[in-house]
């Protein structure tokens, strides 16, 4: 059996009922092969793949807080430090109740890999909790942040481990988990990112992973003699990612024309109301029904009642932006079926295996989003390093670089992809050029 096979095998075996992360394990192992079994010894003989597979520390906690009526609620909080060798951890913090240990590794996995192909020093980590921000009172939140805080705080630092946002964490709860970490550790520094701009937040890090992402797919199509401008683009999701992906995508000249929340989509043909998906999704924290009820031009389905979502709708370009596995083998066809050109990930692995390779098999280009979504984390590097010099950038700088290092990526992996012969495969070039600057640090770092 080979070594890639061999590993996989084990991940299967140690670490039962965790399908998401067995899954990343396999899209990122099954196409490292041309570079392993180049060296299949000497990877052996170092238990390279076995020691990039499990985590340098996990934690798991309980988390205790009180509820508006008095009651105690305990929730579980997770961190998975999962590789140090090119800096220090970094990686967002989930709130939603489908968060799990298993969860955690996906994501924390991945990030290792997405970490290294933004070319800043930063390693790979991810953390969360069960707890359900939705319907939640801000002083709620609260309670739950200094508690989750209150035990984590012990196990981060601005040169160890630099949680930020993801699902259910957005500014508001970064303040809270960030006032807590000040008052017991008696230290002000970049200990989180996604701050707000009055106590060391960046510019441009709200809007960096939905820009970044269209920065990437207006990239990769100019690469592929591709225009992006005047193309139809299906989003989902309303979150972070999503809003500030639409809104770009809009900047470079594309429509979008849906976007989703769990409960159900918005098909608008006259492209998104990005001002009024804010203020319902931002500001109001309400329903997409809100959205339909003020915008004429928009159709609302419920996905519940009706069994559709949004990738039945003829677009050329797909964006998932919500949550993994939000893509599966018959979206796929439906979206090939009406001509889609490009598939972009803004969310971490949303697209199932089964439909990725279906989309690669009919010449859909497709970037995986530890390359597309990248542009999150690069910009909470350039907050860490803003706050190791006590500077701040202008939002222009900040979004130039950003540009300038989805751009990088780009080329990276379509370089990476080309050099082992599969020109064109964007999920192996993104794996490969991401690996090779963390196995070569782990290889100079000894057996630790
Ligand atoms: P938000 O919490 O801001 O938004 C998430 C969106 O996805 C909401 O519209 C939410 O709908 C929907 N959603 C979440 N879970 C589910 C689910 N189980 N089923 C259906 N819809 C769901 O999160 P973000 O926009 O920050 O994150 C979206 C994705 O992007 C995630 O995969 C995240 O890991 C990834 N990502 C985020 C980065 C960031 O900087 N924020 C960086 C890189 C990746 P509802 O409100 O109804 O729950």
């Amino acid at each position: 059996m080979s070594y890639v096979d061999e590993v996989i095998e084990l991940v299967v075996k140690q670490n039962p009922n965790e399908p998401e992360f067995h899954q990343a394990v396999k899209e990122v192992l099954n196409s490292l092969r041309p570079v392993v079994e180049k060296n299949e010894e000497k990877f052996r003989r170092d238990a390279l793949l076995e020691r990039i597979v499990n985590p340098e520390r996990q934690l798991k906690f309980r988390v205790p807080w009180v509820d508006d009526k008095g009651q105690v609620q305990v929730n579980t909080g997770y961190r998975v430090q999962f590789n140090s060798a090119i800096g220090p951890y970094k990686g967002g913090i989930r709130l939603h109740p489908s968060v799990n240990l298993g969860i955690i590794k996906f994501l924390g996995f991945e990030q290792i890999f997405k970490n290294s192909l933004t070319g800043l020093p930063i390693g790979g980590g991810k953390g969360g909790s069960d707890f359900d921000p939705k319907g939640k009172s801000d002083r709620e939140i609260m309670a739950f942040c200094q508690s989750f805080m209150t035990e984590l705080c012990k196990y981060i630092g601005a040169d160890t481990d630099v949680p930020a946002g993801d699902i259910g964490t957005g500014a508001r709860e970064i303040g809270y988990m960030f006032g807590q970490y000040k008052r017991i550790r008696g230290v002000f520094e970049g200990v989180l990112t996604g701050k707000g701009l009055s106590y060391g937040g960046s510019l441009a890090r709200t809007e960096a992973t939905g820009y970044g992402l269209l920065y990437m797919t207006q990239e990769m199509l100019k690469s592929n003699g591709i225009d992006i401008a005047g193309k139809t683009c299906a989003v989902s999701g309303s979150g972070n990612v999503a809003i500030y992906a639409i809104q770009k995508a809009q900047q470079l000249g594309a429509k979008p024309v849906t976007c989703s929340d769990s409960t159900g989509w918005v098909y608008d043909p006259e492209g998104i109301d990005v001002a009024l998906l804010k203020e319902v999704k931002e500001v109001n924290r309400a329903r997409l029904t809100e959205y339909a009820a003020k915008r004429p031009s928009a159709q609302y389905h419920d996905k519940a009642t009706e069994g559709t979502n949004q990738w039945e709708v003829k677009v050329d370009i797909a964006l998932p932006c919500a949550t993994q596995n939000e893509l599966n083998l018959d979206d796929a066809k439906k979206l090939v079926a009406n001509g889609v050109i490009a598939v972009c990930e803004g969310a971490n692995m949303p697209t199932t295996l089964e439909a990725t390779e279906y989309f690669q098999n009919n010449k859909v280009f497709f970037v995986p989003g530890k390359a597309a979504n990248a542009g999150g984390v690069a910009t909470s590097a350039l907050e860490m390093s803003q706050n190791s010099e006590r500077l701040s950038w202008s939002f222009e700088e900040v979004d130039a670089k950003l540009k300038g290092i989805m751009v990088n990526i780009f080329h990276n992996l379509d370089d990476a992809a080309k050099e082992y012969g599969m020109a064109g495969n964007y999920v192996a070039g993104a794996n490969i050029a991401g690996f090779k600057k963390v196995v070569d640090a782990m290889n100079a770092q000894g057996i630790v």
